[in-house]
C-alpha cells in the first residue's frame, strides 16, 4: 500500500509526486498516458523560466524528474473506481481497468481534461497546424494574422476579445442563432473594429495546404449554402470536459463535472486530494496545474502526519 497515490500523470500529477516522494512516503503515480495533454503540445512558451519547449520535450522532462525520485510509475493503466476510506484514516482504494487494484491512505487525483472537437475533416490533421485550443497558449503565434474562434460561449466570446488584440482578424462563428455568453462579454465583443461574429453556422471542414491550414469552410444553417473563409487560425471553444466519469458517485463535481476543491486542493472526502484541470481550478494551465499539484502532495501530507500512529 501507498501512503500517497496519485492518479494521473500529467504536469499537476508528475508535481504531486515529486513533492510527495520529497517527504520520504511511500508514492505511486498510476497514469493512462504519461505527460498528459502536454504530449499533444508543440510550442509552449509560457511555461515561466523557459522560454521556448515542446509538449514532447516537457513530457519527457517531467517522468524523468518523478524518475529521479523513489516513485513507484504505473503507466498505461486507467482508473476506473475510487472507494475512499471507510474509516477515517484508513486506505482508499483505487481500482484499474486491468483488474488490479492499488491502496493509499492519501490519494491525489490529477486526471486532467480533454477539449471537445468539432470532429470535421481536417481538424486532427492540422491540430498545432493552425488548429488550436488555448489562446492564452498560441494566441501570440497569430499575431498579425486572420484566425476563427468556434463557440459562442463565454470562453469562445473570451477568446475572441483575446486574440483580437493579437491578430490582425476574428471571426466568430456560433451554431447556435445567438451568442450564449454574458451580455458584458457581448458588449464588448461587438465593440472591436477586427472582429465578425457569424450565427446560426456550422463548421464543416477544415482546409489546408499540406502543412498548415488555410481556411475553413461553414454551413449556413439557414440558407443550406456553404461558405469558405480563409485564414491562418482556428481556435476551437466548444468546451473542456474534465475526466471525471469515474469519479461522480465518489467525490463532489461542480455542475462542469469539475472536482470541487478548496484552495489547499482538499476534495468532498477525506484523504481526497485533487489538482489540475479536472478540479474548479480557475484558468488551465501547465504552471497552474504544477502549482496545484504541489499544494494537493502538501496538504497530503499534513494529513497523514496527523493521522492516529498505526
Ligand atoms: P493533463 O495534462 O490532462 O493530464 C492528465 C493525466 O491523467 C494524463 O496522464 C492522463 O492520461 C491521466 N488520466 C486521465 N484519466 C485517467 C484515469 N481514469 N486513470 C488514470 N489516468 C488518467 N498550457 C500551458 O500552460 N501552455 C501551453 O502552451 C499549452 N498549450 C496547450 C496546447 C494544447 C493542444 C492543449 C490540449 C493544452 C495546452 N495547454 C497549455 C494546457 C495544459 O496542457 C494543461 O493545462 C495541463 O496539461 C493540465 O495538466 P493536468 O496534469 O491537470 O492534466
Amino acid at each position: 500500500p501507498f501512503d500517497v497515490l496519485v492518479v494521473g500523470g500529467g504536469p499537476a500529477g508528475a508535481a504531486a509526486a515529486i513533492y510527495a516522494a520529497r517527504k520520504g512516503i511511500r508514492t505511486g503515480i498510476v497514469a493512462e498516458r504519461f505527460g498528459g495533454q502536454v504530449l499533444d503540445t508543440m510550442a509552449i512558451e509560457n511555461f515561466i523560466s523557459v522560454p521556448h519547449t515542446e509538449g514532447p520535450k516537457l513530457a519527457a522532462a517531467l517522468e524523468q524528474h518523478v524518475k529521479d525520485y523513489d516513485v513507484d510509475i504505473m503507466n498505461v493503466q486507467k482508473a476506473k473506481k475510487l472507494v475512499p476510506a471507510k474509516t477515517p484514516g484508513g486506505y482508499a482504494e483505487v481500482q484499474l481497468e486491468s483488474g488490479a487494484s492499488l491502496k493509499a491512505k492519501a490519494v491525489i487525483l490529477s486526471t486532467g481534461a480533454r477539449w471537445r472537437q468539432m470532429n470535421v475533416p481536417g481538424e486532427d490533421e492540422y491540430r498545432n497546424k493552425g488548429v488550436a485550443y488555448c489562446p492564452h497558449c498560441d494566441g501570440p503565434l497569430f499575431k498579425g494574422k486572420r484566425v476563427a474562434v468556434i463557440g459562442g460561449g463565454n470562453s469562445g466570446v473570451e477568446a475572441a476579445i483575446d486574440l483580437a488584440g493579437i491578430v490582425a482578424h476574428v471571426t466568430l462563428i456560433e451554431f447556435d442563432s445567438q451568442l450564449r455568453a454574458d451580455a458584458v462579454l457581448q458588449r464588448k465583443l461587438y465593440s472591436l473594429p477586427n472582429v465578425t461574429v457569424i450565427t446560426s453556422a456550422q463548421t464543416t471542414e477544415v482546409h489546408g495546404d499540406g502543412e498548415k491550414v488555410i481556411g475553413l469552410t461553414y454551413k449556413d444553417r439557414n440558407s443550406g449554402q456553404s461558405h469558405l473563409l480563409e485564414l491562418e487560425g482556428i481556435f476551437v471553444q466548444i468546451g473542456l470536459v474534465p475526466n471525471t466519469e469515474f469519479l461522480v458517485d465518489t467525490v463532489g463535481l461542480s455542475s462542469r463535472g469539475e472536482i470541487e476543491v478548496d484552495a489547499r486542493a482538499h476534495t468532498s472526502q477525506q484523504g481526497i486530494f485533487a489538482a489540475g484541470d479536472c478540479t474548479t481550478v480557475p484558468y488551465k494551465q501547465i504552471v497552474i496545474a504544477m502549482g496545484q499539484g504541489s499544494t494537493a502532495a502538501l496538504s497530503a501530507f499534513d494529513y497523514l502526519i496527523r493521522l492516529a500512529p498505526a
